[in-house]
C-alpha cells in the first residue's frame, strides 16, 4: 500500500438532485484521457458509498497531489443555475463522515482537505481565501467539519 497523507473531498460539479453514477464519471474521465475514474470513492445522493479506483492505486483528482492522497467525490455541488452550492444531502453528509473516519483509522496521519484548499495562496498570507480559489469544489469548508 502507498503512503496516504491526505484525504481530499470533491464534488461532481453537477446540479443538485441529479443522479450521476460511477460509470458516468468513469466515461467523463476517460474522455479526458484518464485510464479510468480519477476518484477512489463516490457518494451518491442517497448516501450510498461506491468504489472508484482502488485505493492502492494513485488517483487522478488534484494536480500534483495524487501520489499520497485518496479522492472522495460526492454527487452534486451546483445549484440549478450551475452556481457552486453545498448540495450535500443528509445521507451524503453522514456517508462522508463515516467514510472519512474509517480512512482516518486506517491512515491516522492523514489530513482531510477540500479540492479548493489546493488553490495557490496568491498573497502569501497562509490562508487560501475565496478569491484565490481556482475551483469552488467541493463547495463547503472541509476543514471546518474535520
Ligand atoms: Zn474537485
Amino acid at each position: 500500500m502507498r503512503a496516504i497523507e491526505k484525504i481530499i473531498i470533491h464534488c461532481s460539479a453537477t446540479p443538485e438532485g441529479r443522479h450521476v453514477s460511477v460509470a458516468d464519471i468513469t466515461a467523463w474521465h476517460k474522455k479526458r484521457g484518464f485510464r479510468t475514474i480519477g476518484y477512489h470513492f463516490v457518494i451518491y445522493l442517497d448516501g450510498s458509498i461506491h468504489k472508484g479506483r482502488d485505493i492502492s492505486e494513485i488517483g487522478a483528482h488534484v494536480e500534483g497531489k495524487n501520489s499520497n492522497s485518496i479522492g472522495i467525490c460526492y454527487i452534486g455541488g451546483l445549484d440549478s443555475n450551475g452556481k457552486p452550492k453545498d448540495t450535500r444531502t443528509y445521507g451524503q453528509k453522514s456517508a462522508i463522515m463515516k467514510l472519512v473516519s474509517q480512512l482516518k483509522e486506517r491512515f491516522p496521519n492523514s489530513e482531510v482537505l477540500g479540492h479548493r484548499d489546493y488553490s495557490p495562496d496568491k498573497n502569501g498570507n497562509g490562508i487560501i481565501e475565496e478569491w484565490e480559489w481556482l475551483k469552488a469544489c467541493p463547495c463547503f469548508d472541509v476543514k471546518k467539519e474535520f
